[in-house]
């Protein structure tokens, strides 16, 4: 028996040095001092146990009673790491999607409240202004003082000195492709006059792997298909860009029965540095990509004889995170961000809603409710104090969490940068390296790894990460 023990435990050793030492490998590969040290040492650890037990077989201690009973102890790290691979903490809810979230009516989301609307599209002094501030007295006074500021940007780039250098250079430069595709003939492109002929039959089956295979092709890292909940359609248009104001308060109605909701990656080393200018610069960046594939695929289903609308930074018609919620492409965390499996919050979201008739995809339950519950990272490390730390509430009908906006973007306007922190700190935003892959395949298996997991983020990474310095091109000088 003492053999069969110490074989069992030689063995998990093994395994858990192994483990160690990759996680080693890839946090000095990602930069993260903190985490190499607690793991390298650990690693040693591991090592010199092995060492140890060897020596002590050699020495025959495993043939006394004392020596038996340490196997045995020894046992539970195994068994005790075995029993993280059986599924547990299952959310039916998160598997009905956004309808999981509903507890009551829901009044769809009026898009001219919303503070970009707000702040950037409202002449003061127009018809517009007067009509909206009369309705909303509660916001005029405040809105003013953001738009004095220069907008929920404020002065871009404010938090690194100078303002005027490179890095602000940049991320001008990052927001500036999104305004030459966001108005209405290329978010609703024709089909090309080659396309005369009407539509091009195709089943279900084979539109959705083709359109799939286009938005990654184009650049997407995930894509699903959602059947289109009209309660996540804009009641009203707000944002305007184009002097369109004929269009402003109009209502949205769209007849899609379909969206195709796509994330893009965005670079974890320009993230690393939030909140400052090189984590705004990747948003915008990111958002860039998304105007891109979103009008592209747009055009592709048009050509196939169907009606299609790009949504990206410039046109939205729905709401992208429930979107993305009811196309299976993750959860909704927190703060409030999709949290996704491969990339967690560290993502931007595109859609294109059609006629063209697809396969939707099924929610997904990856355990994030739960690990949000105990983490509570994000809440501690806002610095304006706009994520909730309590339990889901009812919002609009919703049973979720929802960060406070307003004080969130006041933040944004004393930084210049859209901060970014909570995604920085969130742990499931770290790199898609082999050990943070195993330890998100247990995470969304089990309950106690949830559990496990969040309280050694903290231990590896720190209560609360600084800021990196990010990719030399972007510094601050
Ligand atoms: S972006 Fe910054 S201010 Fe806004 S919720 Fe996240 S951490 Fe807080
Ligand atoms: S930081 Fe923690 S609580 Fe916040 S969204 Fe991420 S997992 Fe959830």
């Amino acid at each position: 028996m003492a053999d069969a023990l110490i074989f069992i435990e030689a063995l998990s050793l093994a395994v858990f040095a192994l483990a160690t030492f990759a996680f080693t490998i890839s946090s000095i590969w990602e930069k993260e001092r903190r985490a190499a040290f607690i793991g390298g040492v650990t690693f040693c650890i591991l090592l010199g146990s092995e060492i140890g037990l060897f020596a002590l077989k050699t020495a025959g201690f495993f043939q006394s009673i004392p020596g038996l009973l340490i196997l045995l102890v020894g046992l539970v790290i195994p068994v005790a790491t075995l029993l993280l691979l059986i599924r547990t903490g299952r959310n039916p809810r998160a598997l009905q999607g956004t309808k999981g979230y509903i507890v009551r009516e829901v009044e769809r989301f009026d898009e001219r409240d919303q503070v970009f609307a707000r702040n950037r599209s409202l002449p003061p002094g127009s018809e517009q202004y007067r009509a909206f501030y009369t309705e909303h007295p509660q916001w005029e006074e405040h809105d003013a003082k953001r738009r004095e500021r220069g907008g929920p940007l404020g002065g871009p780039g404010l938090i690194d000195k100078p303002h005027e250098g490179p890095n602000v250079a940049a991320l001008f430069a990052s927001f500036s492709i999104p305004p030459h595709l966001g108005s209405s003939h290329i978010v609703q492109p024709k089909a090309h006059p080659h396309f005369h002929e009407g539509r091009i039959s195709l089943s279900p089956e084979e539109a959705t792997n083709r359109v799939k295979g286009f938005a990654l092709h184009l650049g997407a890292d995930l894509v699903g298909i959602a059947e289109l909940n009209p309660l996540w359609v804009y009641s009203r248009r707000g944002e305007i860009f184009w002097d369109n104001w004929e269009e402003w308060g109009t209502e949205i109605d769209i007849t899609h029965k379909y969206a195709i909701v796509f994330a893009m990656e965005m670079s974890r080393d320009m993230v690393w540095a939030a909140p400052h200018t090189a984590s705004a610069v990747e948003s915008g960046v990111v958002y860039a990509k998304g105007a891109f594939i979103a009008t592209e695929l747009a055009s592709f289903i048009a050509n196939l004889g169907y009606s299609a609308t790009a949504n990206h930074l410039r046109h939205y018609d729905v709401l992208l995170v429930p979107m993305a919620v009811d196309a299976g492409l993750g959860e909704l965390g927190r703060f409030g961000y999709l949290i996704t499996r491969e990339f967690g919050p560290r993502v931007r979201l595109g859609c294109v809603t059609t006629d063209l008739p697809l396969v939707p995809d099924r929610p997904v339950d990856i355990g994030i409710e739960d690990f949000c519950r105990v983490c509570n990272k994000c809440a501690h490390c806002c610095p304006s104090k706009s994520i909730p730390f309590d339990a889901p509430q009812e919002i609009n009908g919703t049973l979720r969490w929802k960060l406070n906006a307003e004080t969130c973007f006041d933040y944004w306007g004393k930084l210049g940068t859209d901060c970014n922190l909570c995604m920085r700190v969130c742990p499931w935003s770290h790199p898609r390296t082999l050990p943070h892959r195993l330890i998100t395949g247990l995470v969304v298996r089990n309950r106690i790894a949830r559990r496990l997991f969040s309280t050694m983020d903290d231990l590896f990474y720190g209560k609360r990460p600084k800021p990196a310095s990010p990719p030399k091109w972007a510094t601050y000088t």
